[in-house]
């Protein structure tokens, strides 16, 4: 057993790591930068231990700092959240050099994931079914075109060690391909260092639906059904599901064992998510996350289980605690993402909140790190707090969810929050009628 967990992140992720520690008698130690000496989590924790100034380059992503900060106060393990150095395979490999656990998976299966090419080829060989498209990367304009008349217009060009939704660049037909194609490389080379490319048949109205998986390390794994994260801006999720509104039992039990057999194989441990696009009843694999993602909540909410006190049990050598049979899905939940943004730009709003009321009542949730009288620093990301509603149904968690929001005070500073009224009203969000574009088209026409 851990006596000690070193949290390395900041903000309502590690609130949520410290509280988990908290339930289970384990002993938690913040890090944080100078411009975070104020912040929630290090209220929180047992201990904190400053880590360097505020840029997150000299701080949260310093692989030295985080150690020296372990191995000062004598932490078994680290919790990496999720961003910063969570998918980080050289920090993965400095910890297991040290003797540090991390609690997530293996160095190993961070690289086989890490990047892109490589991912797409071992989800293949772990029979997931992928989006068609060009055999690892694609040289010059020439193989592009090649490409594209095998696969078919519209194309999609992508970043080998894209992230975050940068580097992509659709092609209608050949008159486009040729421009796509160069501006996704000078994207990918200014945001990454690299400028691989790769292509895919770009689908034209698919829904986001990532599947939950969770290995032991030995060779078990299940499942834990679907999300559905289709409405995005500019590929970032806002708005969150499970279950998928347009998912049935028997197509989450087919596309979760395949995911659930896939990490068995490879003996993954800890939590992890396969990302799928779904178009006409088909999935097509775009890549796996190997660590806990900003929507595990509504996942918490309709499984009943604490997934971060899962991960920690499987870190410490603990064969799962549920079987697959135990996994039975209990009505609805969803999430909204209440970032610290103006509309309708979404431009970083940082600043001093003069009032937060949080919501509450059956069926709330409410992941935050604010409090009245904090200044929201302009350094880090602008998510702010995730709002997760349960109901018995849909319709229940879409009422829940229009309550809750009616009772969530942030003042001081503008928010996403207004985003979300509007949408509660619109009849496609109301019956889950949207794909990857709806938003983005909604918005435009509304704001
Ligand atoms: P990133 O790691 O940068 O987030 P992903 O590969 O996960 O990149 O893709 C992010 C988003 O881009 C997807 O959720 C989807 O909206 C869009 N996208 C990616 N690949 C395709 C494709 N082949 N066809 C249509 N849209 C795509």
């Amino acid at each position: 057993m851990f006596e000690k967990i070193l949290v390395a992140n900041r903000g309502e992720i590690a609130l949520r790591v410290i509280r988990a520690c908290r339930e289970m008698g384990i002993r938690s130690v913040a890090v944080h930068s100078t411009a975070d000496a104020d912040a929630m989590h290090v209220r929180m924790a047992d201990e904190s231990v400053c880590i360097g100034p505020n840029p997150s380059s000299q701080s949260y992503l310093s692989i030295a700092s985080v150690i020296s900060a372990c191995e000062i106060t004598g932490a078994q393990a680290i919790h990496p959240g999720y961003g910063f150095l969570s998918e980080n395979a050289n920090f993965v490999q400095a910890l297991e050099d040290h003797g540090i656990t991390f609690i997530g998976p293996t160095a190993e299966h961070i690289r086989i994931m890490g990047d892109k090419i490589t991912a797409k080829e071992t989800a293949k060989n772990l029979g997931i079914p992928v989006v068609p498209g060009s055999d690892g990367g694609v040289p010059d304009t020439a193989a592009a075109k090649k490409t594209a008349k095998e696969i078919g217009y519209p194309v999609i060009i992508k970043a080998t060690a894209g992230g975050g939704g940068r580097g992509m660049k659709v092609a209608r037909d050949e008159s486009e391909l040729e421009i796509a194609f160069r501006t996704a490389r000078s994207e990918a080379k200014a945001a990454f260092g690299n400028d691989e490319v790769y292509m895919e048949k770009y689908l034209q109205k698919p829904r986001h639906i990532e599947i939950q998986v969770f290995g032991d390390g030995k060779g078990n794994a299940v499942h834990l059904g679907e999300r559905d994260c289709s409405l995005q801006r500019r590929h970032q999720k806002v708005f969150e599901e499970a279950p998928g509104p347009v998912i049935t039992p028997e197509q989450r039990a087919e596309i979760g064992g395949i995911c659930a057999n896939a990490v068995a194989k490879i003996n993954y441990i800890g939590a992890g998510t396969i990302e799928f696009l779904y178009e006409d009843g088909e999935f097509y694999f775009i890549e796996m996350n190997t660590r806990l993602q900003v929507e595990h909540p509504v996942t918490e909410a309709i499984f009943g289980v604490d997934l971060v006190r899962e991960q920690i049990r499987v870190a410490e050598g603990y064969p799962l605690s549920f079987t697959q049979d135990d996994l039975v899905v209990n009505g609805h939940a969803i999430e909204v993402r209440i970032n610290a943004e103006r509309l309708p730009n979404f431009s970083p709003c940082p600043g001093k909140i003069t009032q937060y009321h949080a919501p509450g009542g059956l069926g709330v949730r409410m992941d935050s790190a604010l409090y009245d009288g904090y200044s929201i620093p302009p350094y880090y990301d602008s998510l702010i707090g995730k709002l997760i509603v349960h109901g018995r149904d849909r319709p229940e968690a879409l009422a829940r969810l229009k309550r809750a929001l009616s009772e969530l005070i942030v003042d001081g500073i503008d928010t996403t929050i207004p985003l979300f009224h509007g949408l509660l009203q619109e009849d496609d969000i109301l019956t889950g009628n949207y794909s990857i574009h709806w938003l983005e088209k909604w918005l435009a026409r509304e704001f």
